[in-house]
């Protein structure tokens, strides 16, 4: 516990907050600390976009990611776009073939 615990939610280096009487601590330090980082807005906003369940990030054309039909796409899953599509492509139409079966 003591000693190289660098958890940014209890980095005590952090002493010298104005602090709002209205909020309780925490919630001031964090609003110091999101403001220093450059997020504005509160944490009620939904969600704009899903997180990827193989690497994290959010599921969006920015991070690389994409869609077909249903089937994500992940960069980071060592595969190029054309590979993944060609796959899932391959995937429906072994699906199509075995629905007639
Ligand atoms: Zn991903």
């Amino acid at each position: 516990m003591i000693g190289g615990f660098t958890d940014p939610d209890t980095d005590l280096s952090v002493e010298t907050v104005d602090v709002d009487p209205a909020v309780p601590k925490t919630t001031a330090w964090r609003r110091k600390r999101n403001a220093a980082m450059g997020i504005t807005g509160t944490y009620k906003k939904r969600k704009e976009h899903y997180s990827c369940k193989k690497c994290g990030q959010p599921s969006t054309v920015a991070t690389g990611h994409s869609q077909y039909k249903g089937y994500k796409f992940c960069p980071n899953e060592g595969q190029t776009k054309e590979e993944w599509l060609a796959a899932v492509k391959f995937q429906i139409l072994v699906k199509q073939v075995s629905n007639f079966g």
